[in-house]
């Protein structure tokens, strides 16, 4: 069964204008597809010259909304046909995209990752929500002034963007997120890699350390969490530091590796 809306070989919508194969055969393609073709998909005939344009479909779907694919994750989006890929590539319903600032507790922030530049997430991240940025991955923030920021900010508490490499383009870009449970007195944290270079897909682990003076108070490993599982184990707090461990002492990490 043929779908009227959608290009019967690419299966998108047709957004911009629609060629038939003939006056006779009548099948439909769109423009990009037609571009490419030699013969009409459907009846194998080659296609007119000069080529036809089929107005009359579409000045019918000129006159319909078409609603969202994602619609069935809770997308309720409506628009006019042209409109219909630039909406899926800004659609925060699309499974290819994750809106970490929301799940971090910036509700207003439509930013979407999965779909842009590491230099537009570090600006992102750096002008909207201030973040401090290390460059070593091997940091040590003062434990008080983390566990203040992130009770006045009311959110998860993101606290550092993290590079693994400096010098390198390419190297992957890390959150690390603090949460605070004040119910219960407990701090967790997590890191989340959320760029890497495309057709890359390397595990990481980070070393979490608390120090009191000179001395190893707490030390324990997590492994980075994708963009995908992070939506989860932001509800999960893998491991629960007590607050009182922290009043007192310095937090770090100081390896980030395979
Ligand atoms: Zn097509
Ligand atoms: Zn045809
Ligand atoms: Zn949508
Ligand atoms: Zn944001």
């Amino acid at each position: 069964m043929v779908d009227p809306h959608e290009c019967p070989v690419c299966y998108q919508v047709f957004e911009g204008a629609i060629y038939q194969c003939s006056p006779e055969g009548g099948h439909v393609v769109c423009s990009s597809c037609f571009g490419k073709l030699k013969e009409c998909p459907v009846c194998r005939e080659e296609f007119s010259i000069p080529k036809i344009r089929c107005r009359a479909l579409e000045h019918q779907l000129d006159s319909q909304e078409f609603e969202c694919q994602f619609k069935n994750e809770g997308c309720d989006y409506k628009c006019k046909r042209a409109l219909v890929s630039s909406h899926i590539n800004s659609c925060g319903f699309n499974p290819k995209f994750t809106n970490l600032c929301n799940l971090l507790g910036w509700n207003e922030c439509k930013f979407l990752l999965g779909a842009c530049s590491k230099t537009q997430i570090i600006q992102h991240f750096k002008e909207k929500h201030n973040l401090d940025m290390d460059f070593d991955a091997v940091f040590s923030l003062d434990l008080q002034s983390i566990v203040n920021s992130i009770k006045d900010d009311k959110r998860n508490g993101c606290l550092a963007l993290l590079f693994a490499s400096s010098s390198e383009d390419m190297s992957p870009v890390f959150l690390l997120v603090g949460k605070v449970n004040d119910s219960i007195g407990f701090v967790t944290f997590l890191c989340i890699k959320i760029w890497e270079s495309e057709g890359i897909s390397q595990a990481y682990k980070v070393d979490f350390s608390i120090r009191r003076k000179h001395s190893l108070l707490l030390n324990w490993t997590l492994n980075v969490y994708t963009l995908q599982e992070a939506k989860h184990t932001l509800e999960m707090c893998p491991v629960n530091i007590p607050k009182g461990i922290l009043e007192n002492g310095l937090f770090g990490s100081n390896k980030m590796e395979v």
